[in-house]
C-alpha cells in the first residue's frame, strides 16, 4: 500500500532532502580529474555528519559507502574506492541518500568531469529532461503510467537506451517503498494522490537498454559498454505543482 505521508513527515523529508541537496552542492564544487571516488564519499560523510544526519546508504543491505558512484558505462551502485580515480572526460553519476528526523531524502545527478564529448553531454542533458519530464507528471488526479511514459517519451524521442531492471520508488520512513515506478509504460494506472512521495529516478544509455551486475555484486553496468546517465529526485505529489525535496530548501540554512 502507498502511504500519504503527513504534514510532520513531509517536513522531515524536505529536510533530509535539504541535506541531499547540500551533498551534491559539495560534489559539484570538489569533483576533478585526479580524486578518487573515496574522496567524494569522504567529503559526502562530512556534510551529512556535521548536519546531524545519517547517511542512509551506509550498510544498506551491506553497502560499504554514503554513495555511490557510478563511471561512464557503470549505470548504478558503483562502490567508492581510492583506487578509482576520475579522469578528464568521464561522466560520474553520483547517488545520494540522508535520513533525518527518520526520513530518507535520495537523490542522484551526473556530473562531468572537466570536457566531456558532445554524446555524453547529450545523454546527461537528455536523462535530466527525461526526469523533469516524469516530475511534471506527478500531480494528483495522474497514475504513475503517466509519469513512466513521460520519462520513456523523451528517451525513445532521442533514441536512447532505458535502463528497465531498475527504477523510481515510494521514498519515506525507509529508502524502498511502494510503489515501484518504471521508467517506460507498463499500464500501471494506479492513481497519484496528495501526500505521495516517490524518488523519480532514470537511468538511460546511449546504448541498449541491457545491463549486468558485476561480481561485486553492486555495480551495475552496461552490457554494450556504452555510457549511462542517471538523475533522481525526490518529489512530493501535492493537488497543485508537484514539490521538489531534495534541493536546498532556504529555511533549512
Ligand atoms: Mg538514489
Ligand atoms: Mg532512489
Amino acid at each position: 500500500m502507498i502511504k500519504k505521508k503527513s504534514r510532520d513527515e513531509i517536513k522531515h523529508m524536505r529536510h533530509a532532502g535539504h541535506i541531499v541537496a547540500l551533498v551534491h552542492k559539495a560534489m559539484k564544487e570538489n569533483l576533478h580529474a585526479g580524486m578518487s571516488t573515496k574522496d567524494l564519499d569522504d567529503i559526502a560523510m562530512d556534510v551529512i555528519k556535521s548536519n546531524r544526519a545519517i547517511p542512509t546508504f551506509l550498510g544498506y543491505n551491506g553497502f560499504p559507502a554514503c554513495i555511490c558512484t557510478s563511471i561512464n558505462e557503470n549505470v548504478v551502485h558503483g562502490i567508492p574506492s581510492k583506487d578509482e580515480i576520475l579522469q578528464e572526460g568521464d561522466i560520474i553519476a553520483i547517488d545520494v541518500g540522508a535520513t533525518y528526523g527518520g526520513m530518507v531524502g535520495d537523490s542522484a545527478w551526473s556530473y562531468a568531469v572537466g570536457e566531456i564529448s558532445e554524446e555524453k553531454q547529450r545523454l546527461m542533458r537528455v536523462t535530466e529532461e527525461s526526469l523533469f519530464a516524469g516530475i511534471k507528471q506527478m500531480r494528483a488526479g495522474n497514475t504513475l503510467d503517466d509519469i513512466s511514459k513521460a520519462i520513456e517519451a523523451v528517451a525513445v524521442r532521442e533514441k536512447m537506451g532505458i535502463v528497465r531492471q531498475y527504477g523510481g520508488h515510494g521514498v519515506g520512513h525507509t529508502m524502498h517503498e511502494e510503489p515501484f515506478l518504471y521508467n517506460y509504460s507498463v499500464g500501471n494506472h494506479t492513481p497519484i494522490k496528495a501526500g505521495y512521495v516517490i524518488a523519480i529516478e532514470p537511468m538511460l544509455n546511449l546504448g541498449g537498454d541491457d545491463v549486468e551486475v558485476l561480481s561485486n555484486d553492486w555495480t551495475v553496468r552496461t552490457v554494450d559498454r556504452k555510457p549511462s546517465a542517471h538523475f533522481e529526485h525526490t518529489v512530493l505529489a501535492t493537488d497543485g505543482e508537484p514539490e521538489l525535496m531534495t534541493t536546498i530548501h532556504e529555511e533549512f540554512l
